[in-house]
């Protein structure tokens, strides 16, 4: 990949400036780690405030041309960048689990759900077309057009390198806005072949720019008067202070935050699909996936056999670099994350949780990248750290509960409200949960239910700060404003004085 070669032996990941790389001149960087070996791999830039306001300039200077561009042209853009993002399909997912440790076939799947926010972008015309009322009142029509925003941000996270920013600037960009994207600092190497395959695809220089950094970068786009819009996705607490910035600020801003998905297994749901999904959806990605399960309530009488069944399939996961044929869960992202998550376990132990698998005797953890086996937490209760914290790593607690009521209550009590699933082979009992639940997101048998791209993504209470979840028609939604005309034709024989308001005749 073209990331510039710098003075020291190490990669060096720079910033994507009107449709060139450029090396900071801030001094400031940071170090990005093989997380399957525990080396140095790379140095990303730390963008100034300056760099950033150098970036803002460029995508302003840019937007008029391509707000002004035919909406076929845009789409053709992004038609183009479908087929290119196909065709590097493997190069993208190998650059992503080269940084993030993912295993590469996680990495080809993250991929691929983020094709299919450019799938859905290229509908572009369709999307934009707007209302018109014909005779609103004799002579008057009245219409609705939804404009671009001008230069708009989005702050992502690192565990969806590839996905999240689609999900964010393939609307933007359909939509006519200028994107700017400030990537995580932990894998920010993939931003950058993003940036040459949108060129490559015909968006013009300026339309999309990567700035690399952290919080300094991320404040001055936020700040910055020429920004409209910002996107954030990430954890809550910083979730939570970029929405009230942004808003403060006056400016449009969709915050997502953390999550602690609850998965509740009512007792006549089919155990083993119960069990293959509770491992699925709490190890995939080592846990570090927004939608990961990290609470299993199992209801009555199932606990014991389902316990007993995600054992079994725990025994069997393949724990190994990302890139390493086989390899089923590679490592965390940092080594300070792989200790705070294993800190969880301890924590448990001393609380009176169950320790029934503990991934800190997994063997990979005898190698020197940032490894941490899958654990098993029973008898998990509200108030142990491991209920009540975010961890993001590869730890599934087990809640009992007696009754559905009290599954649910712990379901709807919880400060996050990112996706919940539910168990069952009762259609009336899914139903009411679907009727009760307090999550954005719901899966019926599915554990991890991210929306397809022409639905929209977003969590409730402390996962998203905001009024619109994130792509499909809400992210259309977002990255526009509304313009409502009411047009009159001259007409002599309609036209006379009136100092009334006007109302419809
Ligand atoms: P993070 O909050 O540490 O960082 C996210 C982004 O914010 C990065 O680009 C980072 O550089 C920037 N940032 C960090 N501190 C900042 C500050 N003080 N001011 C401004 N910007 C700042 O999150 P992470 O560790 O990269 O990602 C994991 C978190 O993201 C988890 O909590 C996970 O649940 C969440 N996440 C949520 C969703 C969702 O859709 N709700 C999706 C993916 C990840």
């Amino acid at each position: 990949m073209s990331v510039m070669e710098p003075a020291v032996s190490i990669k060096h990941v720079t910033h994507w400036i009107d449709g060139k790389h450029v090396a900071s001149e801030s001094g400031r960087h940071g170090r990005v780690w093989n997380p399957a070996t525990g080396e140095e791999q790379a140095r990303v830039d730390f963008a100034s405030e300056a760099e950033v306001d150098r970036a803002v300039e460029s995508a302003k200077h840019a937007f008029p041309g391509w707000r002004a561009t035919p909406l076929s042209r845009r789409a053709e853009c992004l038609f183009k960048l479908r087929a290119l993002v196909d065709e590097n399909h493997e190069k993208l997912a190998t650059v992503v689990a080269a940084e993030h440790g993912k295993t590469l076939s996680d990495a080809m799947g993250e991929v691929a759900r983020g094709l299919e926010n450019i799938e859905f972008a290229c509908g572009i015309p369709t999307l934009l077309k707007g209302g018109f009322s014909e005779q609103a009142s004799r002579g008057v029509d009245v219409y609705q057009i939804r404009q671009p925003l001008g230069v708009v941000a989005g702050i992502t996270p690192f565990n969806f390198p590839v996905m999240v920013p689609m999900w964010m600037f393939a609307n933007a960009i359909a939509c006519g806005n200028a994107f700017i994207l400030k990537p995580s600092e932990k894998d920010p190497s993939v931003s950058l072949l993003l940036a040459e395959l949108m060129q490559r695809a015909g968006v013009p220089d300026g339309i999309f720019t990567v700035v690399q950094g952290d919080h300094v970068a991320a404040g001055r786009l936020i700040a910055h008067p020429d920004v409209k819009a910002v996107s954030f996705v990430g954890s809550t607490p910083v979730a939570r202070s970029i929405y009230e910035s942004a808003a403060k600020l006056g400016k449009r801003v969709q915050a997502l935050g953390g999550a602690k998905n609850h998965m509740l297994v009512l007792p006549d749901a089919d155990i083993a699909m119960a069990a293959d999904a509770a491992v699925s959806a709490g190890y995939g990605s080592a846990g570090e996936r927004c939608m990961a399960i990290s609470v299993v309530v199992a209801v009555g009488a199932v606990a014991d056999p389902l316990i007993a069944a995600i054992r079994q399939r725990i025994a069997k996961i393949k724990v190994g670099p990302g890139l390493e044929a086989g390899s089923e869960m590679g490592p965390l992202i940092t080594r300070e994350h792989r200790d705070r998550v294993a800190g969880y376990l301890a924590k448990a132990e001393s609380e009176g949780a169950t320790i029934a698998v503990d991934g800190r005797d997994n063997e990979a953890c005898q190698r020197s990248g940032f490894f941490l086996g899958p654990s098993l937490v029973d008898r998990v209760r509200p108030g142990m750290s491991c209920y009540e914290d975010e961890i993001f790593g590869p730890v599934l607690s087990v809640v009992r509960a007696e009754t559905y009521q009290q599954a649910l209550h712990l379901i709807n009590e919880n400060p996050f409200g990112n996706g919940t699933a539910i168990f069952t082979r009762d259609g009336g009992a899914a139903r009411q949960f679907q009727f009760d639940c307090g999550a954005g997101m719901v899966g019926i048998n599915v554990p991890i239910p991210v929306p397809m791209a022409y639905y929209s993504f977003g969590g409730w209470k402390a996962s998203l700060f905001g009024d619109l979840h994130m792509y499909g028609p809400e992210g259309v939604q977002f990255y526009t404003q509304a313009k409502v005309v009411t047009s009159r034709w001259p007409d002599p024989g309609t036209s006379s004085v009136d100092l009334g308001f006007p109302k419809a005749r």
